[in-house]
């Protein structure tokens, strides 16, 4: 699947391959570092403009989710506050605040990987997305290599539970 353009507007349940590996491959390396095992890729146009894995810990701040921090680095990037046309690819359904911020990012498509129905809040608790005080939706794929994120974070809290 990697080896199919980014840009296809035909196809966006193709985009997934190559960004959603990256967004595992970060999910991997905040496990390594001790944080939850999240990770997200923020693209436009087949290019990749950020990339991060969850540091609540490091950082000792609360809302820094992977989604959190690839969508500041994003912005800056392309020295805007709205990441119009841009695809965010997440590990996890995000929580109400990604979720939120997302839509005021103007995100145009969310592709998640692993389902969360105690902390999401896209298919799962507040479904933000279909409240008619949120001003902006993107389009949402699921369950895009659901069983790798949800395994990756399935061992990180069996490990901690463990240690
Ligand atoms: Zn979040």
């Amino acid at each position: 699947m990697s080896g199919l353009p980014l840009t296809d507007p035909m196809a966006p349940e193709r985009h997934d391959g190559a960004p959603m590996a990256m967004a595992l491959e970060q999910a991997m390396q905040a496990a390594a570092r001790g944080e939850v095992p999240v990770g997200a890729v923020i693209t436009r146009g087949g290019e990749v403009l950020a990339r991060a894995g969850n540091r609540t810990r490091e950082l000792g701040d609360p809302t820094a989710h992977a989604e959190m921090l690839a969508i500041r680095a994003a912005c800056q990037a392309l020295a805007d506050e709205r990441l119009t046309g841009c695809d965010l690819y997440v590990t996890l359904e995000p929580c109400p605040m990604c979720a939120a911020a997302i839509s005021f990012a103007r995100i145009r498509r969310l592709y998640f990987a692993a389902a969360d129905p105690k902390g999401g809040a896209v298919e799962s608790g507040v479904r933000l997305y279909e409240a008619q005080t949120c001003h902006h939706a993107p389009e949402v794929y699921g369950g895009i290599r659901e069983v790798e994120a949800a395994a990756l974070l399935r061992s990180f809290f069996q490990e901690r539970r463990g240690g």
